[in-house]
């Protein structure tokens, strides 16, 4: 990832940047003049709606399925009849996937994202 430059508009010197998310906080070391910015990275910016597709399954534990009918809102026999034919899970942004993904994994579901999820 590039670095960027931030110039002081009084002065001209290279400003130092603390990264402070979601704020950017511009300090000059020659003046002091501040400018606070909202820096965002690559993930809040992506708006493509990815896809959770579960693996055809039939080893669940009960506690697997209540969760992804917990997830989708599906009732258990729909979630159970999800596990074991596969098949799309959830859609969803990046940043509320990549939170997902974390509970995903953490209950043992087998499942791989569509497009390639990058983060
Ligand atoms: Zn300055």
């Amino acid at each position: 990832m590039e670095e960027n430059k931030y110039i002081c508009p009084k002065c001209g010197t290279e400003m130092i940047a603390v990264y402070e998310k979601p704020a950017l906080n511009l300090t000059c070391p020659k003046c002091g003049c501040k400018i606070a910015t909202t820096k965002w990275e690559d993930i809040d910016l992506d708006d493509t709606d990815y896809e959770v597709v579960l693996k055809p399954s039939i080893n669940l534990s009960m506690e697997q399925i209540k969760f992804i009918s917990h997830l989708t809102g599906l009732n258990f026999i729909a979630s159970k009849n999800l596990f074991e034919n596969g098949g799309i899970l959830l859609k969803a942004r990046a940043v509320e996937l990549k939170e997902k993904m974390n509970s995903l994994v953490a209950n043992g579901i087998d499942f791989s994202v569509t497009p390639d999820f990058p983060y």
